[in-house]
C-alpha cells in the first residue's frame, strides 16, 4: 500500500480528513459538488494523484439533487455545462457518472463501485456542509475534502473577519504560497475506467415533477468552463485596463461578468487571479480587480463559514440592530409589496431597470445591486421584511444567487455588515443610504434605464 500522506500533505491546508482508514477497493471516487470543472480543480487533482498512487481508476460522481431555492433557470445553466466538463474529464482519462434525482445516492454508488476512497470539494453553505457531515457518518471508506474554490484556504483565516481592511492583509500575506498555479492541472489517470452512464447532454431534470419551472432558463450566459475561459480572455484583453475607471458604471460593460461561472465552479478563482496578475494592464487595474475577486469574495466566504445566521437579518451588527429598531416605527411614505417589487412595478425607473436586469439577464451590476437592496429597505414595512424580500428575489432570479457573495451583499446593504455607521436618517438609521440623485451624478442612469427597459421589451 503506497503512503498517501505525502500526497495529502502536498495539498497543504486545502485538505480536510473527514474519515480516515486504509483504502481498499476498485476505484477512487471524486464527488463533484461545488467545483463543477475539470480544470484548475485541486479536489480533482488530489483524486487523480491518489488514484494513480493506488493504481486505480478514477470516477467523478455528479448527483443532480434538489437544492433549496434553485429553479429551472439554475438547473438549465448547471446542465448546459456538463457536456463540456465530460469532454475535459475524458481528456484526463476520468470517467464521469451523472445520477439524477430521485435516484442519486452517493453512498450507494460508493458501495456499488467498490470505492477505495472518496474525495469531495467544499462548499461553506449550510446545506452542502450538512451533506458532508451525514455522508462522513454513512461511509466506511476514507473521505477527504478539498477547499477548491478560494485562492487562500479558508481555514487559514482562523476566525470571523469583520471588514475588508482586516482580511485583506491576512490574505495578501499568503499570496506567495497560494496565488500560484496548480502543481499538475492536466495530470491524467493512468488506469482509466469505462465512460459515463447518463448522457450529459440530455435533459436531466425531465423526470423531476417538484422542480420549480416558473423561472425560465436564459440565453444571456453560456455555461461551462470553455465559455468562462473565453469571457476571461475577453475581459483581460479588452476591459481590465479600464476597470478602475469604469467598474462603478452600470451603463458600461466594464466588469468581467464571471460571477455565474464562479458560483457554479465552472472556473476557479485561481485561474482568474493568475490571468489578471499576468495580464498586460496597469498595476492599479490588477490590484482593483484582485481586491474584488479575492478580498471581497473571500470575506463573503468567511462570513458564511463563521456566521450560522448568514441568511437572516439577525446577522446584523449590534449597532445596526439598535439603530434600525429605533427607526422601526418611522413613517414609510412609499411601500411596495413583494409582488410589486418582483414585477419591477415601482415609481423609480432606475430601480425598475435594475429589477428588469435581474429578471431578464439573471445578473446585475454591483452598484445597482447595492441601490436595489437599499431601496427595498426604504420601501418595506420593516427591515426584517426587506431582508426577506431581497434574499428571495436575489436567490430566485440571479444565476449567481444562493452564493456567499449574495448573503454578504444583502447583509452589507440592509444590515450594515462590513460597513460602519453613517449619519442618522429616517428609516435607515445609521445604515448607509444611497439615492437615485447621487446615482444619476455618478453614471449615465438614463442610458442604463433605456437599455434595461429595451431588454425587457417594456415601454418607458
Ligand atoms: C445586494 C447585493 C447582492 C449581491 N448578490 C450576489 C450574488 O447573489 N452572487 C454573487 O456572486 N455576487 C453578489 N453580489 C456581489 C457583486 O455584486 C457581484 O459578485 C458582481 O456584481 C458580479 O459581477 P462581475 O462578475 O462582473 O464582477 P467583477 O467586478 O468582474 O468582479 C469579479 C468577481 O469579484 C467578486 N466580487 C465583485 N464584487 C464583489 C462584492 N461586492 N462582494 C463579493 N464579491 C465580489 C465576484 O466573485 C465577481 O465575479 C451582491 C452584491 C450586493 C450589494
Amino acid at each position: 500500500m503506497p503512503a498517501l500522506e505525502p500526497i495529502l500533505a502536498s495539498y497543504r491546508d486545502r485538505v480536510t480528513v473527514r474519515r480516515s482508514g486504509t483504502p481498499t477497493g476498485s476505484c477512487v471516487v471524486y464527488w463533484m459538488q461545488r467545483a463543477q470543472r475539470a480544470h484548475d480543480n485541486p479536489a480533482l487533482d488530489l483524486a487523480v494523484d491518489l488514484a494513480n498512487a493506488l493504481r486505480l481508476p478514477l470516477v467523478v460522481f455528479f448527483g443532480l439533487i434538489p437544492y433549496p431555492g434553485a429553479n429551472l433557470r439554475h438547473y438549465a445553466f448547471l446542465q448546459q455545462a456538463l457536456p463540456d466538463t465530460a469532454r475535459r474529464l475524458a481528456a484526463r482519462n476520468i470517467a464521469f457518472v451523472i445520477q439524477r434525482h430521485p435516484q442519486s445516492d452517493l453512498a450507494a454508488f460508493c458501495s456499488q463501485t467498490d470505492a477505495a476512497l472518496l474525495v469531495g470539494d467544499e462548499n461553506p453553505l449550510r446545506e452542502p456542509a450538512h451533506w458532508r457531515t451525514v455522508l462522513a457518518k454513512k461511509l466506511r471508506i476514507p473521505y477527504f475534502t478539498v477547499d477548491a474554490d478560494v485562492v487562500v484556504p479558508s481555514r487559514l483565516l482562523l476566525k470571523a473577519q469583520y471588514a475588508a481592511r482586516t482580511i485583506r492583509p491576512r490574505l495578501q500575506a499568503l499570496f506567495a504560497d497560494y496565488l500560484v498555479p496548480c502543481a499538475n492541472p492536466h495530470a491524467e489517470v493512468a488506469f482509466p475506467n469505462p465512460p459515463s452512464s447518463l448522457d450529459p447532454a440530455s435533459d436531466l431534470t425531465a423526470p423531476w415533477p417538484s422542480l420549480d419551472r416558473t423561472v425560465p432558463p436564459l440565453s444571456t450566459f453560456t455555461a461551462g468552463t470553455t465559455a468562462a475561459l473565453d469571457l476571461l480572455h475577453h475581459f483581460v484583453t479588452h476591459r481590465l485596463a479600464t476597470y478602475p475607471m469604469l467598474q462603478g458604471d452600470p451603463a458600461a460593460d466594464a466588469t468581467s461578468r464571471l460571477s455565474p461561472y464562479l458560483h457554479f465552479g465552472h472556473i476557479s478563482p485561481l485561474t482568474i487571479a493568475l490571468a489578471v496578475r499576468n495580464a498586460d494592464a496597469p498595476d492599479l487595474a490588477k490590484e482593483k480587480y484582485l481586491d474584488q475577486l479575492i478580498t471581497w469574495r473571500e470575506l463573503a466566504i468567511n462570513f458564511v463559514a463563521f456566521h450560522p445566521l448568514y441568511d437572516s437579518f439577525e446577522c446584523a451588527e449590534p449597532w445596526a440592530h439598535r439603530s434600525l429598531a429605533a427607526h422601526a416605527s418611522d413613517p414609510r411614505p412609499t411601500l411596495y409589496t413583494l409582488p410589486q417589487l418582483e414585477a419591477a412595478d415601482t415609481h423609480d425607473h432606475l430601480w425598475n431597470a435594475a429589477q428588469l436586469q435581474m429578471l431578464h439577464l439573471g445578473w446585475m451590476h454591483n452598484y445597482m445591486r447595492m441601490y436595489w437592496a437599499k431601496k427595498i429597505l426604504e420601501w418595506s414595512p420593516s427591515p426584517q421584511q426587506a431582508y426577506h424580500s431581497a434574499l428571495y428575489l436575489n436567490d430566485k432570479y440571479f444565476l449567481d444567487g444562493r452564493d456567499p457573495n449574495g448573503y454578504a451583499g444583502i447583509a452589507w446593504s440592509i444590515a450594515g455588515k462590513f460597513d460602519r455607521p453613517w449619519f442618522d436618517r429616517p428609516i435607515f438609521g445609521v445604515i448607509r443610504y444611497m439615492s437615485g440623485t447621487a446615482a444619476a451624478r455618478k453614471f449615465d442612469a438614463p442610458a442604463y434605464i433605456r437599455s434595461m427597459y429595451a431588454l425587457a421589451h417594456r415601454p418607458l
